[in-house]
């Protein structure tokens, strides 16, 4: 492991060149452990996010006719030379961010997994030949790139949430201007400087970090040379965004946020329970659109379960990622902290009970403990909307049909987690459940193999998968005719 923050590209990246914002202004990036700047990046708007636009349209035409073989390898040394500096972008994604060095490291090998996956995928892009109505006719498939594409990402997976967009998208042969979150925009500048040094052609991928998310984000979704937008982050913003696109008619896939319920039924192995709840809320400080945020365990099991997970969850290590052994890092800001401290605060003036934690953690100004509530109701703010922190609440329920009715109770549908040794049950309540991805007996389901996505107002398209790559392909019918001899 290094001991020292590497050094990190701090300007633009467009059309291969790293620049400053015409305007000279610049932003500080911070710590989270420490609120200490670590680094000034360039403060990009309009007229960058423009350059960028037209450096990936001008990169286009190249990149998209470049055999998918050809491709593949670019994709693949990218991702063999993430992981061989690995433990440089987990230290710059850390001190960004805040979690802790091995999830970070997680985080970058995650990342590249889908690099991998995607340079597989791009050379099956497979077309179809359809029969045709009439015998002296055929009806063909083609898939095509969809063109210049716009990724807009959030600081909680500031590594993964942008390279499986540029991945799947790259693949495909379309090309990216990508704004990362002003939070962490380092580990998203290292990780384009290792695509380049891969070989990626100058315009391919392009990267404009700034603060003003609103006019970054206006250029690129009012300009008619971007043909598609995939955005991660708070279904707020999802909704502005869906509608800026209108106009343009773009594409869109949108990964948004969730309210994922896990559910704990009386025949569940309880042990496995506890490791995927401890694993699936936990991570990242309880920052994961897919982490359980409500907890509902059978009433026969209840009073043991939360017990256990509440002595589970007191011997949680908190501090600063970089130090070993850490295992909660900081919330990522002071809104974020306030936002929980006042979720928590709801709960127990509506009568939830604090197990464990339940305020501040002496580590420092962003760093809250690792909560568990019980007595919890669906009317308090911990089961209407994601906390976003290392709080658990607990929720009890009698039947099958209360569990998922209880489960489904939200706009949103990312994912759910279900704990049963019955097989019948795990189907039954699988299929019931109105969430785009569902744990069976497993609290961490993401892989680049599996497609990642949501329903309802947890947005819509897919990124893994051979499903992930569709997002970036235009279908075309071509009917060939004057077949009869
Ligand atoms: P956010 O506030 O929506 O920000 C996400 C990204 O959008 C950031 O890059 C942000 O830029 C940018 N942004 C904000 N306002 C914008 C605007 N008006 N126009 C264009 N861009 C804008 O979300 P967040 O708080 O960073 O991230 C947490 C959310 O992401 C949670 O809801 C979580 O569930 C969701 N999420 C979903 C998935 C998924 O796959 N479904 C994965 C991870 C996270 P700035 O940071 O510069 O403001």
């Amino acid at each position: 492991m290094l001991d020292v923050m590497p050094t990190v590209p701090t300007q633009a990246l467009i059309g291969g060149e790293w620049l400053n914002a015409e305007s000279g202004r610049r932003f500080d990036v911070r710590d989270p452990a420490t609120g200490n700047v670590i680094a000034s990046v360039s403060d990009c708007g309009e007229v960058e996010t423009l350059a960028a636009i037209a450096a990936a349209d001008a990169a286009l035409a190249a990149w998209s006719a470049e055999p998918a073989s050809g491709r593949a390898r670019i994709l693949r040394r990218w991702a063999d030379q993430m992981i061989e500096r690995a433990d440089e972008l987990a230290w710059t994604l850390t001190r960004e961010n805040g979690k802790p060095l091995a999830e970070a490291r997680g985080e970058v090998l995650y990342g590249a997994s889908y690099l991998h996956w995607f340079s597989e995928e791009a050379t099956r892009v497979y077309g179809d030949v359809i029969p045709a109505p009439g015998s002296d006719r055929r009806i063909i498939v083609t898939k095509s790139p969809v063109g210049v594409c716009a990724a807009i990402t959030p600081w909680n997976f500031p590594n993964a949430m942008l390279i499986r967009k540029a991945a799947a998208a790259l693949a495909a042969g379309c090309t990216l201007v990508a704004k990362p979150a002003a939070e962490t925009p380092l580990s998203a500048l290292l990780a384009a400087r290792i695509g380049m040094e891969a070989g990626l052609p100058a315009g391919v991928f392009n990267v404009v970090p700034g603060t003003d998310a609103a006019e970054i984000g206006r250029v690129l979704t009012s300009s008619d040379i971007v043909r598609k937008l995939s955005f991660t982050g708070s279904t707020g913003v999802g909704r502005k965004l869906i509608a800026q696109c209108a106009p343009t008619v773009k594409r869109l896939s949108m990964e948004l946020g969730g309210n994922a319920p896990f559910i704990v039924f009386d025949d569940a192995d309880l042990d496995a329970a506890l490791d995927g709840l401890m694993a699936s809320k936990f991570r990242n400080a309880g920052q994961t659109c897919v982490c359980a945020n409500r907890v509902y365990v059978q009433d026969g099991v209840i009073g043991e379960f939360a017990e256990r997970l509440a002595k589970r969850v007191a011997t949680l290590n908190v501090g600063p990622g970089d130090r070993s052994g850490t295992e909660i890092g900081p919330l990522i800001s002071e809104a974020a902290f306030a936002k929980v401290e006042r979720m928590v605060s709801d709960a127990l003036a509506r009568g939830g009970r604090v197990l464990t934690g339940g305020a501040k953690h002496p580590a420092g100004e962003l760093f809250y403990q690792p909560t568990v509530i019980d007595g919890v109701t669906a009317d308090m703010d911990v089961m209407r909307d994601e906390i976003f922190g290392p709080v658990a609440p607990v929720a009890g329920f009698a039947t099958e049909a209360e569990a998922i009715q209880m489960a489904n109770e939200t706009e949103y549908g990312l994912a759910a987690y279900v704990y049963t040794r019955d097989l019948g049950r795990a189907w039954r309540v699988g299929d019931a459940l109105a969430h785009g991805m569902v744990g069976i007996n497993e609290g961490v389901l993401s892989s680049p193999a599996a497609p990642f996505g949501g329903v309802k107002q947890s947005g819509f398209g897919r990124e893994g998968s051979r499903y992930g790559l569709d997002d970036y392909l235009d279908v075309k019918y071509m009917l060939m005719g004057g077949l009869s001899a």
